[in-house]
């Protein structure tokens, strides 16, 4: 609870009741008036709360003195009653703090003490010692509240929490590579999450990477996840726009599994597959940039994958992480409904690109028929992935642009400029824009975020029918849903079926 008044605190918190166990009331971002008033908060809360003055070093907004800042924990937790429900349920004290007073005052009323570490700058090598040496009593919970910089920094608090088993614990990896940290609490033995009424204007993230409340409860049915719960998620960098979980978890929902899918970016491969493998996670989908770099750590992997060279679904068996591709079918299912064709014989294509997306889409073209030209930036991966099929290649430059003249009765779009979430400075960048498309052209996205990319309003504008990648997701995402499950996507679901946004 961030708001700047008591007043507006609980004002919200009856807005989500429905969505909260406990609240953290945050003491630093009360006015400074409204910090005299704290001790009534939690009677008036009518739920466990917890007492928190973050100082500004630790990522809170109290400047004051440390003299200061004690006074007002001990004005939050005087005048005890025997009745708990009207004390604090918990009181946040730093690891550095040492006010023994205000800690048996405390014990004597069964507030808990809650013993926190934050760095907000990164993620400290030493976490097993650090967490043991926190807990200075059995009944005290630790709390490690660390940046992640990299997938390599929360598969350090992942496996620092492993080592200290036993404990109760709150681990966060702040951050948006640590995002997962604050879904999967049980799978990391973390005791509690901390999310924030974030569409709420007048509140503040409370650390940075935290998830808005309706999303973790809604989206993620935070509540309902277990040790049992199967896992499953979507890799990629940076990975920040993705409707993959709306999509898998709605249908999760509506089936009534046991099972949640979580977004897990990614800066490293190796080290995603070992934070996959500490969660027990079951399926991953693949993207940008991770669909050829996977492939070295599958352990075996459909004929497809061999031949096309991208991998989009990565799913645990017996045998260990079996590699497929769904977008193939996703993509060729997708152009040909939008044609009314049930093969491209006689179309003669361009495909610009050369990345993951664009191997799926040229195998596809060349097993139902068609004359290809490929046309990339890096003009040698364009070679390497036309040259297998005896297809045309070029640069995105003038002469290659000159070869789409004989190539043009389809244009397929598979790079990622102009797609959101990448670099913003690109959102306008349409990589073919020396073409001048004369209206004829069937012309295909396959980037569906914006729904309208540069390039396609182009192609629009000019008289030409267009699509783009949504539809191609849903089908590749649908098949994605069989290979993880072993089951038939179930079609009567789809119409209530969401693609929000993580
Ligand atoms: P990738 O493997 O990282 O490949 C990226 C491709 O984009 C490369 O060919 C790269 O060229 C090119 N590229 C990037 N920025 C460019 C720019 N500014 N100008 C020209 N070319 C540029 O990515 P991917 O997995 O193929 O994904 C590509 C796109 O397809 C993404 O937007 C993704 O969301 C979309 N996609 C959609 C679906 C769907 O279901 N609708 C499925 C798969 C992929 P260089 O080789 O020169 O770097």
């Amino acid at each position: 609870m961030t708001a700047k008044t008591l007043g507006r605190n609980l004002e919200i918190l009856e807005k989500y009741r429905k969505y909260t166990d406990i609240a953290e009331l945050r003491v630093d971002c009360l006015d400074p008036d409204e910090r005299l008033l704290i001790r009534r908060f939690p009677e008036q809360a009518g739920i466990p709360v917890i007492l928190t003055i973050r100082r500004d070093i630790d990522g809170g907004l109290f400047v004051g003195g440390e003299g200061a800042r004690i006074s007002l924990m001990a004005r939050g937790l005087a005048y005890a009653e025997a009745d708990r429900r009207r004390n604090f349920a918990y009181l946040d004290i730093e690891e550095d703090l040492n006010v023994s007073s205000l800690e048996e005052a405390a014990r004597t009323f069964g507030t808990r003490i809650i013993r926190s570490y934050h760095n907000i700058k990164g993620t400290d090598a030493d976490l097993p010692v650090k967490i043991r040496s926190m807990r200075r009593s059995g009944d005290e919970i630790v709390k490690v509240a660390v940046m992640a910089n990299s997938t390599r920094d929360v598969l350090e608090l992942l496996c620092a929490g492993k080592e200290c088993e036993g404990y109760e614990k709150i681990l966060i990896s702040m951050g948006h590579f640590g995002i997962y940290s604050r879904i999967l609490s049980e799978q990391f033995d973390s005791l509690f999450s901390y999310c924030g009424a974030l569409s709420e204007s007048d509140t503040l993230p409370a650390a940075p990477g935290q998830i808005e409340i309706r999303e973790l409860a809604n989206l993620y049915r935070f509540r309902n996840i277990t040790r049992a719960t199967k896992v499953y998620g979507v890799t990629g960098y940076p990975l920040k726009a993705t409707s993959s979980p709306s999509f898998f978890n709605t249908v999760f929902e509506l089936e009534g599994s046991n099972a949640v899918y979580v977004p897990f970016p990614a800066d490293s491969i190796t080290d995603l597959i070992d934070i996959a493998k500490e969660l027990n996670v079951e399926g991953i989908s693949v993207t940008v940039p991770y669909k050829e770099a996977i492939i070295p750590f599958l352990d075996f992997q459909s004929d497809e994958v061999g031949v096309i060279g991208a991998c989009n679904t990565l799913t645990l068996t017996p045998q260990g992480w079996l590699g497929t591709n769904t977008d193939a079918k996703g993509f060729s299912d997708s152009l040909l409904k939008f044609l009314n064709k049930s093969n491209f014989k006689r179309q003669r294509v361009t495909v610009i690109g050369a990345g993951g997306a664009a191997r799926s889409v040229v195998f596809e073209l060349h097993r139902l028929g068609a004359k290809v030209l490929v046309l990339n930036r890096t003009v040698h991966k364009a070679r390497r992935l036309a040259a297998p099929y005896k297809f045309a290649w070029g640069g995105l430059d003038e002469q290659g642009i000159e070869k789409m003249e004989k190539y043009r009765d389809i244009i397929i779009q598979t790079t990622s400029a102009g797609m959101e979430g990448i670099n913003p400075d690109n959102l306008s960048d349409d990589p073919a824009a020396m073409y001048n498309f004369c209206g004829q052209e069937e012309v295909m996205d396959l980037v569906y975020k914006p729904k309208m990319t540069a390039f396609l309003k182009r192609a629009s504008n000019a008289g030409c029918n267009v699509l783009n990648g949504f539809d191609m997701l849903i089908r590749q995402a649908r098949y994605q849903y069989t290979q993880f499950t072993g089951k038939e996507f179930p079609e009567h679901f789809l119409s209530r079926v969401q693609f929000g946004e993580f």
